[in-house]
């Protein structure tokens, strides 16, 4: 399925477009025709499956398709969030998504800031106000905030809202709320608690699910790039650069390309160090020393070499090749995400890999997100080669044989003149430079 199959306005789908989507994740295929529908829909999934854009194209759409009379000045869509790192990560996908519909504002408020520059930010008059529900509540009596003219309500991750305690905080926003309006509830998980709460305020809902995480954190968010071989190094100093990553930890297959990644990562002005057995017990402690204390911004790893490391908690993981054998990524991307914080794992993959990247996907027993960046879209004529080690298609044809000492070890390392330049509209990981880097996500509500 294609996302112009959709029924999405064009703008949208520029929008969609420069982020570099090509086609619907399975709960956004399944999600935004309920949600253009207008019906209230209970569904089940976790973030990094794609369901923010799930409900906030369709959402967009139904902005766009019916605008709001002159002088109406009232917010029309609330999309509630357990915490400030969701709620501004979900108010950037907003704002990425409407990029080509200027008539439609968006904006954010959650504790933990000031409270007056929120309210400057409602006077403006946003259409959608996404929010954590004490802040929303602490708004509401102070007469700063107008909920009586919604007609789209989300709750964003709804089973963790009920775990830090939000029920009664939510009960009382909806009090606020015109009773006629359409619901979408999110939860990774439904428990007998979710299904009491989705009996209560939704209202003969379609119910969408998507294929749960098997062993990999709940809180990782996953992304593939697909890219060619060539020009990997590109992209990830690409990435790097425009999303200001400052604590990477990089995998590639061998030591060989371990070292030459480093040594280019460095030259681009990103201080990086290889990590792997042929370093010295001196040089791996002092390389993650650095890398600790963010002198080092990357460090480029084998799997071998990763795994006598402590490290963990990482903000970025990058996956510059995937692994031969499955297990492996789970155990990388296992880096991240840890104590309850978030973590991205990217993966550059390029045609070779193809299959490898099947082999993951069955043991998560989920798709992972894939997307093209404008400018480092893979060539289509480029054909599979194999996977020195490893179990790489060829040809698109199945599993090819490895042909031992043929591969390109160490692929990475060689960049291609002349690449596209840095700087272009890219998709969104996360907020850079918002409050996800500072806050913390256990502990209740932030006011
Ligand atoms: P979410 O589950 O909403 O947090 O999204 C997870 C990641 O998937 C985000 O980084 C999105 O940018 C990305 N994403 C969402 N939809 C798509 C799509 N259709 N194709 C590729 N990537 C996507």
């Amino acid at each position: 399925m294609l996302f112009t199959e959709l029924g999405l306005a064009p703008e949208i789908l520029l929008a969609v477009g420069e982020q570099g989507y090509v086609t619907p994740t399975p709960i956004q295929a399944q999600a935004i025709p309920v949600v253009l529908a207008g019906r209230d829909l209970m569904g089940c999934a976790q973030t990094g499956t794609g369901k923010t854009a799930g409900f906030t194209l369709p959402i967009l759409n139904h902005l766009a398709t019916k605008p709001r009379p002159a002088g109406n000045r009232r917010i029309r869509v609330l999309v509630l969030t357990p915490t400030r790192e969701l709620a501004a990560q979900v108010e950037e996908s907003v704002q990425a998504y409407s990029t080509h519909l200027p008539n439609i504002r968006s904006t954010v408020v959650f504790g933990g800031v000031g409270i007056n520059p929120q309210i400057s930010a409602l006077k403006k008059a946003p259409e959608i106000l996404v929010a954590t529900p004490g802040r929303l509540l602490d708004h509401a009596s102070q007469k700063t905030v107008d909920l009586s003219g919604i007609e789209i309500l989300v709750l964003d991750e709804a089973d963790r809202m009920l775990d830090m305690g939000f029920i009664r905080d939510i009960r009382r926003v909806m009090a606020l709320m015109p009773a006629k309006r359409q619901n979408l509830l999110f939860s990774a998980t439904f428990s007998e608690e979710i299904r009491e709460l989705a009996g209560t305020f939704l209202s003969n809902p379609a119910s969408v699910e998507v294929a749960k995480r098997n062993t990999a954190s709940e809180l990782v968010r996953q992304q593939v790039y697909r890219v060619d071989r060539e020009k990997k190094r590109d992209l990830l100093i690409h990435l790097i650069k425009e999303h200001g990553w400052h604590q990477v930890l990089v995998f590639t297959r061998t030591k060989h390309g371990a070292n030459t990644l480093a040594e280019k990562l460095t030259k681009a002005g990103i201080e990086s160090a290889a990590i792997h057995g042929n370093k010295s017990q001196a040089a791996r402690t002092r390389a993650l020393a650095s890398f600790k204390d963010l002198k080092l911004h990357v460090l480029v790893a084998t799997d071998i070499a990763a795994r006598g490391l402590d490290i963990e908690d990482l903000p970025h993981v990058v996956n510059y090749e995937l692994p031969n054998v499955a297990e492996d990524y789970v155990h990388r991307i296992g880096r991240t995400g840890r104590a309850g914080s978030e973590g991205d794992a990217v993966s550059l993959v390029c045609v070779d890999e193809l299959q490898l990247l099947k082999d993951i996907e069955r043991l998560l027993k989920r798709e992972i997100p894939s997307l093209m960046l404008p400018g480092f879209e893979p060539d289509p004529s480029i054909r599979a080669e194999p996977i020195p080690n490893g179990r790489g298609s060829t040809g698109g044809q199945g599993r090819g044989q490895p042909r031992q000492g043929q591969g390109r070890a160490g692929s990475g390392g060689g960049g291609r003149p002349g690449a596209p330049a840095a700087g272009r509209g890219g998709p969104r990981s996360g907020p850079s430079g918002g409050p996800t880097g500072t806050g913390h996500r256990s502990g209740g509500r932030h006011r």
